[in-house]
């Protein structure tokens, strides 16, 4: 989600720098204050259990569908805490329920895969890890991303809602996702009968992801907060042959470089000029000599859009553009380019209702004006709400907890720049503070919903 935190905490900092220091209480936060009280003490007693799991979580990353470790710790430390722990969902996802009288059903989600990125950090729990792809290839692995902090969040939730279970009634479930970087963690738990396994179905869902604001702040903002993602494989078929003999072949390269540009012209040209949109070639494979000219291009696509209209009008567009390029070129109709599409979510609304019941409490916790609520939304992308989508209208909302100390974070901004540095940056780390604050921000975002009146 490196994009959208990017682009959210950049507006953060504008944010906070035009900031009136002095904002209206909240609205309850008399009536929240005792239960908050609560929340604080019970994460601050479990705070340092919390960031050894951290730490340890940290230092051992693992990539999407891999999570063999990570998954392992939560059932584990779910099952002592008394949930119902059911594993090996979509792969590695663990799903926990505790049911605790009458009331709503709560999903509460954290996913646990790290990034392909060498750690430089330079932390003493800092990643030395190293995996090995299915080509046999090893890459360096870090959790740049903050999905370590994220894990440690639910643990901290999970134990939080254990302690204080006497001041809530209703069915909290907490689950871990695989595989969010790549987009089709979600899906694949949907895929393996997620909803036909008999678990309580949700009234209330709620995500929190690292963002690289400062330490305290959080945003939670209500409406449409991301776009929605396609990722998309084109096939230019052509007729391979000696680089000497262009005339004896249909050169797919060239194909593929006129679509390329021609793709251009979808959001430019095609689009209401108001729509936001995003159509990115992010890979180009084709050939390898210098003298043979191939018989495929493949092009691997991402687009982002904001609604379904759109999303369709630059489909076709792509659809129209290969087809003409290649009936330019010469290919038979047999031959006309393919489009295999490999992953999709929507876009990302937090439920409008759910952000006002929630805000108001989350600033009693977090403080006044740090709670920011008007993010313009991003073109980044989430698989969260993913889960839902086939249980028609869930309400949710996904909260970005700042993780950058704030002397970093001031520092940058002196220096001109608006954040310490960016999710799935080599230098990205979660300071040790927002550990508790994290797990703080999911129990008293669940305990809105649940907590006795
Ligand atoms: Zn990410
Ligand atoms: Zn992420």
């Amino acid at each position: 989600m490196a994009t959208a935190v990017r682009v959210a905490f950049r507006t953060m900092v504008s944010t906070l720098i035009s900031l009136n220091a002095a904002s209206p209480p909240p609205a309850n936060a008399q009536v929240s204050q005792p239960l908050i009280a609560k929340v604080n003490a019970a994460v601050d007693a479990d705070a340092a259990r919390l960031i050894d799991i951290f730490k340890d979580l940290h230092q051992h990353p693992e990539l999407g569908f891999t999570e063999l470790r990570t998954s392992a710790i939560v059932a584990k430390e779910l099952k002592a805490l008394g949930f119902t722990v059911v594993e090996n969902i979509g792969k590695t996802g663990v799903v926990g329920v505790m049911r605790n009288g009458p009331g709503p059903t709560v999903w509460f989600r954290a996913d646990m895969d790290s990034n392909a990125v060498l750690e430089a950090t330079g932390l003493p729990y800092a990643s030395t890890t190293k995996q090995r792809l299915e080509d046999g290839s090893e890459i360096d692995v870090m959790h740049a991303c903050g999905h370590d902090a994220h894990v440690t969040w639910l643990l901290g939730l999970a134990k939080t809602m254990t302690t204080l279970k006497n001041d809530w009634s209703g069915t909290l479930v907490v689950y871990a996702q695989p595989a969010e970087e790549p987009g089709t963690g979600a899906q694949a738990m949907v895929e393996d009968k997620l909803w036909e396994r008999g678990f309580p179905k949700p009234d209330y869902a709620f995500g929190a992801h690292t963002a690289p604001g400062p330490v305290g702040y959080i945003s939670s903002s209500p409406g449409v907060r991301m776009a929605g993602t396609d990722q998309l494989d084109i096939t230019f078929h052509g007729i391979g042959g000696h680089g000497s003999t262009p005339q004896m072949t249909i050169d797919p390269i060239v194909m593929a470089a006129q679509a390329i540009l021609s793709y251009q012209t979808i959001i430019s040209r095609n689009l209401d000029p108001q729509a936001s949109a995003v159509v990115t070639v992010g890979a180009v494979v084709a050939g390898r000599d210098n003298n043979v000219i191939p018989d495929k291009a493949i092009l691997k696509l991402n687009l982002r859009w904001f609604n379904a209209a759109d999303r369709e009008q630059t489909l076709r567009r792509i659809d129209e553009i290969n087809r003409g390029v290649a009936v330019a070129a010469g290919v038979s109709e047999d031959r006309m380019p393919t489009r295999a599409m490999k992953g999709n979510a929507s876009p990302l609304v937090n439920d409008k209702a759910l952000v006002t019941r929630i805000n108001p409490l989350l600033e009693t916790l977090v403080g006044a004006g740090k709670v920011i609520n008007h993010f313009p939304a991003v073109m980044g992308s989430e698989d969260f709400q993913e889960a839902f989508k086939k249980l028609g209208n869930v309400p949710y909302a996904f909260i970005l907890v700042g993780v950058a100390p704030l002397e970093m974070f001031e520092k940058a901004r002196a220096a001109g720049r608006p954040f310490p540095y960016s999710n799935h940056n080599p230098d990205f780390f979660v300071d040790l503070a927002a550990i508790p604050i994290g797990a703080k921000v999911d129990a008293v975002a669940a305990l809105a919903v649940l907590a006795n009146q």
